[in-house]
């Protein structure tokens, strides 16, 4: 079974070509390609808590902010925590290979 992304849970419309891309922006989630396949994810879509600059809820700024702040109490992030349980890849990970 196809894994959810961020913007199908959350159905924003930011993904790439989505509803609300155009007139509000798209996503860094939605082309973030060098973290395509982690946590079963499309780009960065089941790892949008540790990509910079993601819109969700347009309030935390800086990857430290949105993992203490608003991610770890995210539906979303939670829902991710629990489906890939001990073959998640951590933040610590993805923020290395997003750096390079
Ligand atoms: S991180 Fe971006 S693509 Fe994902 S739900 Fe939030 S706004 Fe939508």
């Amino acid at each position: 079974m196809k894994k959810q992304n961020c913007w199908e849970f959350y159905k924003c419309g930011r993904e790439l070509g989505g509803f609300n891309a155009t007139h509000l922006g798209t996503c860094p989630a939605s082309f973030e390609i060098k973290t395509n396949k982690f946590n079963g994810a499309e780009n960065g879509g089941r790892n949008c808590w540790a990509i910079a600059g993601t819109f969700c809820k347009e309030k935390t700024s800086g990857i430290f902010a949105r993992e203490s702040g608003s991610c770890l109490k995210c539906e979303f992030y939670k829902k991710v925590m629990f489906e890939e349980g001990a073959s998640l890849y951590s933040s610590k990970f993805i923020l290395k290979t997003c750096s390079v």
